[in-house]
């Protein structure tokens, strides 16, 4: 019941607040401006994705594989049997140690895979990042992932063993309010672990961008620049936060490789996504899916085939952790496709937005194609892959959008 009315409500919430009426970009524009890139450089970005393929999918096929073993088997139990072993099987050594344990060796599993990846981009002269480097950011996102899954494991246990007939209620709610303190506390405690943060110095860009966020109506204290070369070439800004969190971040490369009128544009997008509350919609939506997760997960422990698969006698013994893992790895990979059609709607809401804002089609134009090739972006990218695995319009979308803009067709 609960459960139903989660995903009803979820459901009735991107109905309403994702702009779906939004027309497509004309795909007539899409050709012209793909035909104006310089060829070399959208040849040079097919390449890259190219290469990058197959270690993107081996490492989807190898994450649901890994899960669906440890989870539908016992190998997950005896796992985080063995994890609990040294402290007398305590339910806290299993639950926290045995459920990192079981992510860990998913990642540990995986990481060639990430390593594959950078070797690609170091060759394509995208990242900037010594192996070292790079082996200090895989540890930082372990121990990262590490403090945030020991917070959710022992709450849930904890919640399971207090409450065992009614921990779906109390875990939903709980699911649900630590990814609203996660919105909240990610750009201040999580993004500083990665990058540096640096308030954009001032000058004329400084006071115009601010203007600028005056004029749209979005309070926004500061800019911030983030010391993003560390890591690569590729130029970008975002909006993370919420409430008194929220900030706007521009990477130092994009100041140093776009022109200020684009650094304009690209701030005209990140406000689209403020002023709509773009951020609050996909916490609220993230949130009632975490909540209906925890229910779905309740119903499914009365599912005794499966509870006997992974050889637990029920979803409170911390023994079932892989089997859990293993529904939610695969719910998010069916789920994705949805996130990112969502986000992609968003995404173009933010770039009409930027359009309508700076009212410079022209300018908005020149920062995506050197968004595009900066970043060895796949200009006009497969279409089935486009729609699986895409959270942006791509880029030949984005300059047809500003072409229909200028001719006043929206
Ligand atoms: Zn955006």
């Amino acid at each position: 019941m609960a459960f139903g009315v989660l995903i009803v409500a979820m459901v009735v919430m991107a109905a309403l607040v994702v702009p779906w009426s939004r027309p497509p970009a004309p795909r007539a524009d899409q050709v012209d401006a793909l035909r104006e890139l310089p060829a070399d450089r959208v040849a040079r970005g097919k390449a890259l994705h190219d290469e990058l393929r197959p270690g993107s999918y081996f490492t989807l096929v190898l994450g649901l594989v890994f899960a669906l073993v440890l989870g539908l088997t016992p190998l997950g139990a005896k796992l985080v049997t063995l994890m609990g072993r040294p402290f007398g099987g305590h339910w806290i050594a299993q639950a926290v140690l045995g459920g990192l344990a079981v992510v860990l060796v998913g990642e540990v599993l995986a990481a060639p895979l990430a390593a594959w990846r950078h070797a690609i981009l170091v060759k394509y002269g995208l990242s900037t990042q010594t192996w070292a480097a790079w082996f200090v950011d895989l540890l930082k996102a372990f121990a990262v992932g590490a403090v945030i899954g020991s917070v959710a494991l022992l709450g849930f246990y904890t919640i399971a063993r207090l409450a065992p007939r009614w921990w779906w209620a109390f875990g939903a709610v709980g699911a649900a309010a630590l990814v609203v303190l996660l919105s909240f506390v990610l750009p201040v405690l999580v993004e500083p672990v990665f990058n540096k943060f640096t308030p954009m110095p001032e000058g004329p860009l400084r006071t115009e961008l601010l203007a600028l966020a005056e004029r749209d109506g979005v309070p926004v204290k500061d800019v911030l620049v983030a010391d993003a070369s560390r890591r690569t070439r590729a130029v970008n800004a975002y909006v993370s936060g919420l409430g008194p969190t929220r900030r706007i971040v521009v990477y130092d490369t994009l100041l140093r490789e776009a022109e200020p009128p684009e650094v304009v544009s690209v701030v005209a997008h990140e406000l689209g996504h403020a002023k709509d509350g773009d951020v609050t919609t996909g916490t609220l939506i993230t949130a009632l899916g975490a909540a209906a997760a925890v229910c779905g997960l309740y119903l499914l422990g009365s599912w005794t085939g499966l509870l006997r698969r992974a050889g637990v006698e029920s979803l409170a013994d911390p023994r079932g952790i892989a089997l859990m893992i293993a529904v939610i790895t695969v719910v998010g990979v069916l789920a994705t496709p949805v996130q990112n059609l969502i986000s992609r709607r968003i995404e173009a809401r933010a770039d009409a937005h930027a359009l309508a804002l700076t009212g410079d089609a022209d300018t908005f134009e020149a920062m995506e194609r050197r968004l595009a090739l900066v970043n060895l972006a796949d200009v006009d990218p497969n279409p089935v892959e486009h729609v699986l695995f895409a959270t942006h319009p791509s880029t030949v979308e984005r300059i047809a959008a500003a072409r229909a803009y200028r001719r006043g067709d929206r």
